[in-house]
C-alpha cells in the first residue's frame, strides 16, 4: 500500500481516518458541492501561477506513480523548471510538487496554495515532499509557498506577479523534516493493519468526512452542540458521555449555555419580552428587511477589486410600512458577467427610499458591504453610508437568548431560527444556504454554466434571497408575539 501526501497531512489529523480511507472505502462520500468548489478555486489558482514560469514542462500524471515518477526523472535532465513532478521512494512513500525549479546542482520546492496565508500543515507538507524527493535521489535546496496576496488590488489587467506572495519557509521545514521519516513509517503500518484504530471522538470530529460513520452513535442534540469544543472534549473523557441530560449546570460557563441546556431538559421556549421589547422599540417604521449575497473570487474578475473580496451581485429588499401591514418586494440579482457594483448600489440606494429603519440578519454583513461600496464610489458614499446609519440587526434578541427555541439546537442562525418559530425552511430549495449561492453564481462568472443551468440558478437566487428576506418578515411577527405586542 503507497503513502501519498494526502494521506500523510490525513495521518497527521487523525490515524482512524487514513485507516478508513484506505480500507473502508465504502464509507467515502462523493465531494459534496462546497468541496467541489475548494478543488476548482485549486484548480484555477494553479493555473494562472504556472504563467509565472514560462518555461516549466508538465509531468504526466497517470495512474502509476512508478512510472510518473520514472519519466519525472527523465525530464529533469533536460529540464529546468517541472510541474507535477511525482517522485516515488522504495518503502511507498510518493508525492507530486506544484513546482520543481533547477538551481545549479539542487532543485527548489515550490507549492501552490489558494489561501492568502502560510499555514501550519503546509510545513508539514512540503517536509513530507522533501523527504521523498531526497530519499528518491534529488537534491533539494530551498521550499516556498507560493499563495494569493490578497492586499493586491486589481487594475484593468490582471497582475501575475502581484497576484501572488512567494514565502521561503525552507527552515521551519527543515526543523520538521527531523520526525518525517518515523511517522510516514508509522502511517504505512498502521494503513496496512487488518484491524480499525481505536479513536476516542472529539468535538472537531464534526469537520471529518468520516463522521457520518464514528459519530452516528451521538444523540441529535449533544454536548457537541451545547458546550464548547475544549469544554465538549473534557467532560466526554471524563463522563464517557455525549448527552446533555448528563452535563451538570456547573459545567455551563455562560449564560446563554444555561438557557440553552435548560430550554433542551424541559422542551419549553426561553422568553424575555422585556428585552424583545427593547430591541423593537428601537426600529422605525417602514421596516426595509435587507439581505446581500456576494461572489467571493480567488482571482479577482473586476478592476478595482481584492483576491477574495466579496463582491455583492444580489439583494432581496421586504418593505413593511405598518405593523403586521403587508409586505412589499424589491430585489436586484445581476444578469450579466460584469461588475455588479455600480448597479447594484444606485438601486439599493432608490429602493431604500430616505427614511425607516433597514434591518439585516447580522447586520455586520450588510453594513461592511455597503461601506465597501461608498469606499468604492464616492459620490455615492453619502446616500451609501446614510443607509446604515438606519440599520438594526435582528439577529440580536436570538443571539441574547431574549426569545429561544430547544429547536435551533444552540444556534442562533436563521436557518435554526426559521424553522424553530414557522413552517417555513430552507429544506426544498434550489439554492439551500449562502455559500451555495456563492459558489453556483461564482461558476457563472466563470463560464462554467449552461444557458439552461444559468436559468435554473437565477431562479434559485430569486427565491433563495427573497426566502431570506421573508424570513424576518416572519420573525419580527414572531418577536411581537412574544413581546407580547
Ligand atoms: S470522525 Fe474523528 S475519529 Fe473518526 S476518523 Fe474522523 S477524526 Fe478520526
Amino acid at each position: 500500500m503507497f503513502l501519498s501526501k494526502s494521506d500523510f497531512l490525513m495521518g497527521i489529523d487523525c490515524v482512524k481516518s487514513l485507516w478508513l480511507k484506505k480500507n473502508r472505502k465504502d464509507l467515502i462520500a462523493s465531494a459534496d458541492e462546497a468541496t467541489q468548489r475548494r478543488f476548482d478555486i485549486g484548480n484555477a489558482v494553479q493555473e494562472i501561477a504556472r504563467l509565472r514560469y514560462p518555461t516549466g514542462v508538465m509531468c504526466p500524471q497517470d495512474e502509476d506513480v512508478i512510472e510518473d515518477a520514472t519519466k519525472t526523472k527523465a525530464l529533469s535532465v533536460e529540464n529546468d523548471v517541472l510541474f507535477e513532478a511525482t517522485a516515488f521512494n522504495q518503502n511507498g512513500t510518493f508525492c507530486r510538487i506544484d513546482i520543481m525549479e533547477k538551481r545549479g546542482d539542487v532543485w527548489d520546492l515550490t507549492e501552490i496554495k489558494s489561501a492568502a496565508e502560510v499555514k501550519d500543515y503546509y510545513i508539514d507538507d512540503l517536509a513530507f515532499q522533501k523527504y521523498v524527493f531526497q530519499t528518491a535521489g534529488y537534491s533539494i535546496d530551498r521550499c516556498k509557498v507560493l499563495y494569493i496576496n490578497n492586499k493586491y488590488v486589481r487594475q484593468k489587467e490582471l497582475d501575475i506577479e502581484q497576484l501572488f506572495t512567494l514565502e521561503d519557509v525552507t527552515e521551519q521545514v527543515n526543523e520538521r523534516l527531523f520526525n518525517v521519516p518515523a511517522e510516514a513509517e508509522n502511517y504505512l503500518k498502521i494503513q496496512a493493519q487488518e484491524q480499525e484504530p481505536q479513536i476516542f471522538l472529539k468535538s472537531s470530529c464534526q469537520e471529518c468526512p468520516f463522521y457520518h460513520y464514528c459519530g452516528k452513535d451521538v444523540p441529535e442534540y449533544s454536548i457537541f452542540d451545547l458546550l464548547k469544543s475544549k469544554e465538549a472534549d473534557v467532560f466526554y473523557a471524563e463522563h464517557n458521555s455525549l448527552r446533555v441530560e448528563d452535563v451538570p449546570e456547573s459545567y455551563c460557563s455562560t449564560p446563554t449555555q444555561l438557557i440553552d441546556r435548560e430550554a433542551y431538559l424541559t422542551g419549553q421556549l426561553h422568553i424575555e419580552p422585556a428585552e424583545i421589547k427593547a430591541f423593537l422599540d428601537t426600529l422605525e417604521y417602514p421596516l426595509y428587511y435587507l439581505d446581500f449575497e456576494t461572489a467571493q473570487l480567488a482571482i479577482p474578475l473586476f478592476e478595482k477589486s481584492k483576491p477574495y473580496a466579496q463582491i455583492p451581485f444580489q439583494y432581496s429588499l421586504h418593505i413593511q410600512r405598518e405593523k403586521d401591514g403587508p409586505a412589499e418586494h424589491k430585489g436586484y440579482l445581476h444578469r450579466e458577467k460584469s461588475d455588479p457594483r455600480r448597479k447594484l448600489a444606485e438601486q439599493l440606494i432608490a429602493d431604500c427610499g430616505k427614511t425607516g429603519s433597514i434591518i439585516a440578519y447580522n447586520a455586520t454583513f450588510e453594513k461592511t458591504r455597503i461601506k465597501e461600496l461608498a469606499n468604492l464610489f464616492p459620490d455615492l458614499s453619502d446616500d451609501l453610508l446614510a443607509l446604515n446609519e438606519r440599520m438594526a440587526d435582528q439577529l440580536i434578541p436570538f443571539r441574547r437568548r431574549a426569545l429561544y427555541s430547544p429547536k435551533q439546537k444552540t444556534s442562533a442562525s436563521i436557518k435554526y431560527v426559521l424553522p424553530a418559530f414557522s413552517d417555513l425552511s430552507y429544506k426544498d430549495m434550489e439554492v439551500h444556504n449562502g455559500g451555495e449561492a456563492m459558489s453556483r453564481y461564482q461558476a457563472f462568472l466563470e463560464n462554467r454554466l449552461t444557458a439552461e443551468e444559468e436559468k435554473i440558478l437565477f431562479e434559485g437566487l430569486d427565491a433563495y434571497c427573497g426566502q431570506d428576506t421573508y424570513a424576518m418578515v416572519v420573525l419580527m411577527k414572531v418577536l411581537y408575539q412574544y413581546a407580547g405586542e
